[in-house]
C-alpha cells in the first residue's frame, strides 16, 4: 500500500515496484534502500552497513568510489578498504 507517509516523489517508484509488477532490479534495490532509511536518500549515500547484501549496489553512491573490499580475518575482524578513481 502506498500511503501518505511516503514522500510524493517516491510514490511512483514504490507503486511500480510493489503493485505494478516492475521487474527492474535497479528500481527494486532503490525502493528497498529508500524504505530502509525512511526515504532520506542522503542516508543511503552515508550507509555503512557493509554486511547488507545491497551495500555494493545501493543507489546514490559517490561516483568516485569504484571498489570496496571487505575481508574477514581469522580473528573475525572485518577489514574494509576502498579504491578511488
Ligand atoms: S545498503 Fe544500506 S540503505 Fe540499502 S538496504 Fe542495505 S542497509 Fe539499507
Amino acid at each position: 500500500m502506498i500511503d501518505d507517509s511516503i514522500p510524493l516523489k517516491y510514490r511512483g517508484l514504490l507503486q511500480r515496484v510493489r503493485t505494478l509488477g516492475s521487474k527492474s532490479k535497479a528500481e527494486a534495490i532503490k525502493a528497498m534502500c529508500l524504505e530502509c532509511v525512511s526515504f532520506k536518500y542522503k542516508w543511503v549515500t552515508k550507509c555503512t552497513s557493509i554486511k547488507c547484501p545491497l551495500f555494493q549496489v545501493r543507489p546514490y553512491q559517490k561516483k568516485d568510489v569504484v571498489n570496496i573490499n571487505v575481508v574477514t580475518t581469522t580473528q573475525g575482524e572485518l577489514i574494509v578498504t576502498s579504491r578511488n578513481l
